[in-house]
């Protein structure tokens, strides 16, 4: 047995103690905790094995999901702190020590949601109609998630099943790597001295990645002079495509981009039908008639039906748009090159950058320094105390004895505030993590549950919030030190973050099976962040903070409006091509496809349907769908469109009331935070979407804040 004192991973009680996180604790402590775990979860089943008749519901109920929230609280309090500070102060050592103890974690996790005792208790609640509606809810989640992995099946049908299970694992990485393999087998070295004067015109950022890129075979490549490397990826491809001046080039970086993973050794047209099948003939085995089915059964969305309808829906309206931003394009062209008849697909990118740069030339530099990060987290704080009656207040943590895992990292206390007696309830907490260190922490931005409200661990929420901006800098010792700015980018991003931090600090569901953002469908979760983002697009709402770092000057009206026509900017376009993927996978997912050469034939009716410029014949888009063949977006690609029209639905009903009425804004507020926040995952989310806005969402919000009605 280890000592809990001087362990992070065993003390467990109250804050993480940061202070007291050694790697070296890890694989022990781990590994005990499992143990521990372990032999609880086996008394509880002795006690499931007993005929289930000798419990009353309320006693079977607490037994199954309230003792085994107790079991499970150490080992996940412990493995979400090693997973966070891996992907936040990462090393080779702390990788090495997750992922030994990776597997071990992960076969508990499978003994557990395989136990048959465990599965008919919780058949037995399910069918009792003796809980309340909350504890019904948690209950058929947890009996649908088991019920998916095919624990309710027997004899050949389970053996089956699992070998399938086993064979999609196997074929879904077979997709990616051949995805990863195509991308890692082309290169393409640019020397040349006749395309040399066209490289020369693309931006300095490019050329540098170009170079750089090349430096491997050729160590004295400069950004200048080339060579220059052009690979398959994206952070490649996206800016040569968007840039390169030369037809001849472009054309053929572009044909190869599209037909990825389509031919040789790397062909995934055979894994595709393979995975398609097998997700038909597994949703079989488990009663429904396709993977859509399977997939909708722990979904929002009631039904295909639903989907194809509001999918086709934004086509309709976004199609006229699309086709004027294709035909403005194509004059835009004309105009550049009087001669070139015809837009390629090839152009398509580099065109549309020329007209967006001529259209609206805005630059990060130019709009950076208005947003010094602590200007844009006291308007970000301000926000939420007027929609809903937050106070959240920044810790000094050295003074106070808490401990976190960087020194940048800061600590914030949020508080329910009581205006008839101006007093305060400390509600939750979050650590906000803001600036990147390359090396050690993973980029991007995400919010993570660090503890979840519960009543019987007796918690409340705590979250960290991850952002990567630049951290603020000195540039020689005798002058002042320069705030961290933000990009217009990060700011929406710690708007959508936070969001998603409100839904999990703000809950008042206190069974933490349904509390926060826990058992929220999976096609509702993006809205209170994606929510929060449409305030940056607020004029009042951004001009309140974004104000410059030196002179306090509030930002301009005219950069204002940039941001605006660069949000919209060819939004109809980029609305088809969602509608697009999103439809293309609902058929394929729900259809049975014999051969192989119909992938092709589908993908181009899809095509020819929703978009407005058809595909090349060489285009095999879908071998490199790994969203649906090789993540979690199969049967889901939906879930982009869906969340964004239900969070611009509900942002709608703000504007509908007038943003400037500043009174029915807080009541609004208050309800959103009474509804969409507060209840998590304790009802449906249509139900609680429609408690907040009185009926189902529609796509009208959605057209409008992007400039599509
Ligand atoms: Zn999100």
């Amino acid at each position: 047995m280890l000592s809990a004192s001087n362990n992070a991973l065993l003390l467990n009680n109250g804050l993480p103690q940061f202070q007291f996180f050694e790697i070296a604790h890890i694989q022990s402590s781990i590994s005990q905790l499992i143990q521990q775990s372990h032999q609880q979860f086996l008394s509880l089943e002795e006690k499931l094995i007993q005929p289930l008749d000798n419990y009353s519901i309320s006693e079977l109920y607490q037994l199954t999901i309230e003792e085994t929230e107790k079991i499970d609280y150490p080992l996940n309090y412990a493995w979400s702190m090693v997973s966070h500070l891996k992907s936040v102060s990462n090393s080779p050592e702390l990788r090495k020590a997750y992922e030994e103890s990776l597997p071990k974690i992960i076969e508990e996790n499978t003994y557990t949601s395989q136990s048959q005792p465990f599965f008919h208790a919780i058949k037995r609640l399910k069918e009792s109609n003796e809980l309340s509606p909350l504890q019904q809810r948690i209950i058929d989640s947890s009996y649908q998630g088991m019920f998916l992995s095919g624990i309710g099946l027997t004899g050949s049908e389970k053996d089956r099943f699992n070998q399938i299970t086993l064979s999609l694992g196997e074929l879904s990485t077979s997709f990616s790597n051949n995805v990863l393999d195509s991308i890692k087998n082309y290169e393409l070295y640019i020397s040349e001295e006749k395309y040399k004067s066209s490289m020369k015109e693309m931006p300095k950022f490019a050329l540098e990645l170009f170079s750089q890129a090349a430096k491997e075979k050729y160590p004295d490549s400069s950004p200048e002079n080339g060579p220059w490397k052009i690979s398959l990826d994206g952070p490649s491809i996206m800016p040569f495509l968007s840039h390169c001046p030369s037809e001849e080039l472009r054309k053929q970086v572009y044909l190869a981009f599209i037909s990825k993973a389509s031919n040789g050794k790397e062909n995934n047209i055979p894994i595709i039908k393979q995975i398609l099948n097998l997700k038909e003939e597994r949703a079989h085995l488990l009663g429904y008639k396709n993977h859509v089915e399977v997939s909708l059964s722990e979904k929002m969305a009631s039904s295909q039906d639903e989907i194809v309808k509001i999918l086709n829906d934004l086509h309709d309206k976004a199609k006229p748009y699309a086709q004027n931003d294709m035909n403005e394009l194509i004059d835009f062209m004309k105009n550049i090159h009087p001669t070139k008849e015809i837009l390629e697909l090839w152009d398509v990118s580099y065109y549309s950058e020329k007209l967006k740069e001529s259209k609206y030339e805005l630059k990060d530099e130019e709009l950076k320094p208005y947003f010094p990060i602590d200007s844009v987290l006291k308007g970000l704080f301000q926000l939420a105390q007027e929609l809903f009656n937050v106070q959240i207040e920044e810790v000094n943590w050295k003074e106070e004895n808490i401990h976190v895992w960087h020194p940048d990292v800061k600590f914030f206390r949020i508080y329910d505030y009581f205006e008839e007696n101006s007093s305060k309830t400390h509600i939750a907490s979050f650590y906000l993590d803001p600036y990147s260190r390359p090396g050690e922490k993973n980029g991007g931005a995400w919010m993570d549950v660090c503890i979840q409200k519960s009543k019987v661990m007796n918690k409340l929420p705590l979250a960290y919030l991850i952002c990567n901006g630049s951290p603020p800098i000195q540039a020689s010792e005798n002058t002042c030190m320069k705030p961290s700015l933000m990009n217009f980018n990060e700011v929406v991003t710690l708007f959508h973050e936070f969001g998603h931090g409100l839904q999990h600090m703000l809950t008042i569901i206190e069974d933490s099976l349904a509390s926060g953002i826990q058992n929220v469908e999976w096609d509702a979760v993006e809205l209170p962040s994606q929510f929060m983002e449409n305030w940056c697009y607020h004029e009042e709402t951004l001009k309140s903070f974004a104000k410059h770092y030196e002179t306090g000057e509030t930002i301009p009206s005219d950069l204002f409006q940039k941001i605006i026509n660069l949000k919209n900017y060819h939004a109809g376009m980029s609305t088809l091509r969602q509608v697009y993927f999103g439809m293309m996978d609902l058929y394929l997912h729900s259809n049975s496809i014999q051969n192989e050469e119909e992938f092709i034939s589908i993908q181009r009716k899809f095509a020819e349907k929703y978009l407005v410029k058809n595909i090349a014949s060489e285009d095999r888009f879908l071998c490199a769908f790994s969203h649906i063949f090789a993540g979690g977006y199969s049967a889901g690609y939906y879930s982009y469109k869906w969340a964004e029209i239900m969070s611009c639905d509900a942002f709608g009903a703000f504007e509908e009331i007038g943003l400037e009425n500043k009174e029915e804004i807080r009541l609004l507020g208050r309800k959103f935070r009474n509804t969409i926040l507060s209840l998590g995952g304790s009802k449906h989310p249509s139900e609680v979407y429609e408690m907040f806005r009185g009926r189902r969402p529609n796509v009208d919000a959605l057209l409008r804040q992007n400039g599509l009605l």
